[in-house]
């Protein structure tokens, strides 16, 4: 069997869409949706991510705030930013970016966000919403994933789905979304580090997440062990944590990991490099995926898959917190 490839970025431009005629719809009656980013210092991983956070809202007619903030603010002084936000009624959406200071501690600045404004879902009240099956905001790559399963399959009843992976913005939700309907459920096996024999609950999953980053996180430590020795780095085994043979025939492969690791090696095992200099990178998920497009009936790519619809979630969900503030006033 050659697995169908669920296509994110043609399902994420179809959401965006809707969502742009919505917005359009909000700018013509006075409510322009905005999504205000918080960003504590200075970070080029996150510069990455507000660039295109600014240009996809533009792209959907969403104004974009980048809020920069020093790098040795206090706790008291970010969540009072974060309070004048939460009373700001131009503000549709706040999204809080990672990583913080080290005297930040996230988990109170995060839940610090109105519910109704908590558009990436990981406040504490939507996050127990989402447990009780109520209206609200799921984080937004869980409710990406399972949206790109819905496009391949949508009679999930009796189904086994195993998720690989249980952190709170990614295998716990998709775990809890799947649970909402008391008939229509999926049985749900949740695998993470300490499961003991993954291939036996991959290999029976008619459906499987994948959401550990297993290949970034070895040369994650590969290279800080060998900065650590003053060494130069050596490419370790990177293969990919779902190979094909744990795949199950027929089933629905949906692989959310972002790896991003060496191209290769050269003869002496070092990371091989573009002619500027630069190592070369792939981005690759955590699943073998030339092998298990063999054994799959349908499969997300990575890059394409997940990653497009998650940022569409968020622009998403900024639309629909300026609807419920627009119908409020
Ligand atoms: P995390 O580090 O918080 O959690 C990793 C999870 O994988 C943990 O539950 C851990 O127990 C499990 N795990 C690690 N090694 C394992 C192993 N050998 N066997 C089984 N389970 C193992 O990571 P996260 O924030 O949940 O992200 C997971 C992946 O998803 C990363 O690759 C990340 O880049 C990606 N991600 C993608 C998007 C997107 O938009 N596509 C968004 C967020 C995260």
């Amino acid at each position: 069997m050659t697995a169908r490839i669920i296509d994110g970025e043609a399902i994420a431009a179809q959401l965006r869409e809707q969502v742009a005629r919505d917005a359009a719809a909000l700018t013509e009656a006075g409510n322009t949706p905005r999504l205000v980013a918080v960003q504590v210092g200075e970070n080029s991983a996150s510069k990455v991510y507000t660039n295109m956070q600014a240009k996809q809202c533009k792209s959907v007619g969403i104004e974009y705030t980048l809020k920069n903030l020093p790098d040795d603010i206090t706790q008291d002084q970010l969540l009072a930013e974060i309070e004048a936000l939460n009373n700001d009624s131009s503000a549709s959406g706040i999204i809080l970016q990672m990583p913080l200071p080290d005297q930040i501690d996230p988990r109170a600045v995060q839940v610090a966000i109105a519910p109704g404004k908590d558009v990436e879902g990981m406040g504490t009240v939507n996050l127990g919403r989402l447990f009780y099956g109520g209206e609200g905001c799921a984080p937004c790559t869980a409710v990406a994933a399972v949206e790109l399963l819905k496009a391949a399959c949508n009679d999930l009843a009796g189904k086994e789905v195993v998720i690989v992976g249980h952190s709170e913005i990614v295998g716990k939700p998709i775990a809890m979304l799947l649970l909402q309907s008391l008939r229509e459920s999926p049985t749900v096996t949740v695998c993470h580090i300490a499961t003991r024999d993954l291939a036996f609950h991959t290999q029976r999953a008619d459906v499987l997440f994948v959401a550990a980053g297993v290949s970034q996180a070895k040369w994650r430590s590969a290279r800080a062990k060998a900065k650590a020795a003053g060494e130069d780095v050596i490419v370790p085994d990177l293969s990919p944590l779902i190979s094909g043979d744990m795949v199950k025939e027929g089933a629905i492969v949906i692989d959310v990991a972002i790896n991003r690791i060496p191209k290769g090696a050269d003869e002496n095992g070092h990371p091989l490099k573009k002619e500027n200099g630069k190592m070369a990178i792939k981005t690759v998920g955590d699943v073998d995926f030339e092998g298990a497009k063999e054994k799959a009936s349908a499969i997300t790519p990575v890059p394409g898959g997940v990653g497009p619809m998650t940022i569409t979630m968020l622009l998403f969900n900024t639309v629909e917190s300026a609807k419920r503030h627009a119908a409020a006033r």
